[in-house]
């Protein structure tokens, strides 16, 4: 399973760090730094929510960049929408990637 070590939200680079023995005592799967630019995430999930927590905490930077001020709970239901819109349209999601991945060469 390949985990990042960036991810880019809209055009900040988050620093991805495995922190499990932390995360794991605090009893959560992962956390997002807003100051410090960093997503946390523990290495004791199983892969599909790993990419939930990492959706997730995607999703935290998103709100914060926008100033959407979402609840944990919205959060949490966008990251499931989303995750669930993606699994169930993946030609389209593929393309999409095609065409951005085609302007930004092009
Ligand atoms: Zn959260």
């Amino acid at each position: 399973m390949n985990i990042p070590s960036i991810l880019t939200i809209l055009g900040k680079d988050y620093k991805v760090n495995e922190n499990t023995e932390i995360l794991d005592a605090m009893g959560i799967c992962g956390r997002v730094d807003q100051s410090r630019l960093e997503i946390q995430y523990s290495f004791s999930q199983e892969p599909q929510q790993m990419m939930d927590t990492l959706v997730h905490e995607s999703l935290h930077g998103i709100d914060y960049a926008l100033s959407l001020e979402l609840s944990e709970g919205q959060i949490t239901r966008l990251t499931t929408g989303l995750l669930c819109f993606m699994r169930d349209n993946i030609e389209f999601i593929l393309e999409t990637v095609n065409q951005l991945t085609e302007e930004k060469g092009s």
